[in-house]
């Protein structure tokens, strides 16, 4: 896997000892290191949407505490004082879910880093970065397209707030990191000192092979599915078809392929 954005890197196309896929070589990340849970596949895609579109709040604790496992990978590297900030909603969008399922994955990770981390110091600070645009939804659009609808997107609220400081992006799913990494360049250009990102699930698109064309099912996806035994208490047929007209990242017309850096 990629050190820097988590991608899944094919060694013949990444020869090099530290790892590090084509499109952070191409474009290094505003980030320092992006990491998550899992995969965004099965019982992790169908709770994702239960939380989400069902608001079947009960699931966030769970999920937050999966999120901290995946925060607890930067434990090494990462400073022990950072300013957390949930991916934000654009207010029209955030009236018509009700809730910000980046900001509530976020308060349940931090409340399980406590125990985690004692000396980790994660303060919420969920207002700092502003949605300005509602973007079009990224489900069937390429990485390229994705950049773009993102491009502009985010604003700082206050950058004296973010000004030398180390920040944690969190969202619930990293697709192709777009939306990641243009908050991240944000908070970079108002002068945090380091961002990071951390994402409940992931969705592999393989892209250091095929550029634009995201990655079939991968041997990781198999492994991260059905295995899981934190999900088994999540009763699956509770849950809805994980079908939804808004944020799947499952692409629906990737054909192109070319030399352009995906994410
Ligand atoms: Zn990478």
């Amino acid at each position: 896997m990629c050190v820097r954005c988590g991608e899944a890197v094919d060694p013949a196309f990444s020869p090099a000892a530290a790892t590090i896929c084509r499109v952070c070589r191409l474009a290094p990340p505003p980030f320092v290191r992006a990491v998550s849970y899992g995969a965004y596949e099965y019982r992790m895609r169908d709770a994702i949407h239960a939380l989400k579109y069902d608001r079947l709040h009960p699931l966030a604790p769970r999920l937050g505490r999966m999120l901290a496992l995946a925060i607890s990978q930067l434990a090494a590297d990462a400073p022990a004082d950072m300013l957390v900030i949930p991916v934000p909603l654009h207010r029209s969008k955030h009236a018509q879910r009700g809730f910000n399922q980046a900001r509530s994955l976020a308060t349940h990770a931090i409340d399980a880093l406590r125990a985690l981390h004692p000396g980790w110091r994660l303060t919420l600070t969920p207002s700092t970065v502003i949605r300005l645009r509602a973007t079009e939804s990224q489900a069937s659009l390429t990485p390229r397209q994705r950049r773009a609808n993102v491009r502009g997107a985010f604003m700082i609220a206050d950058p004296r707030s973010v000004a030398g400081k180390h920040i944690l992006v969190i969202d619930d799913i990293f697709t192709t990191g777009a939306t990641v990494r243009s908050v991240a360049q944000e908070l970079k250009r108002a002068g945090a000192a380091s961002v990071w990102a951390a994402t409940l699930a992931r969705a592999r698109w393989n892209n250091d092979q095929h550029g634009d064309t995201p990655a079939t099912h991968t041997l990781a996806n198999k492994a991260a599915g059905d295995a899981d035994p934190a999900f088994e208490t999540i009763d699956s047929t509770r849950v809805p078809p994980a079908v939804s007209p808004a944020d799947n990242p499952q692409p629906a017309s990737m054909g192109s392929s070319t030399n352009q850096p995906s994410f």
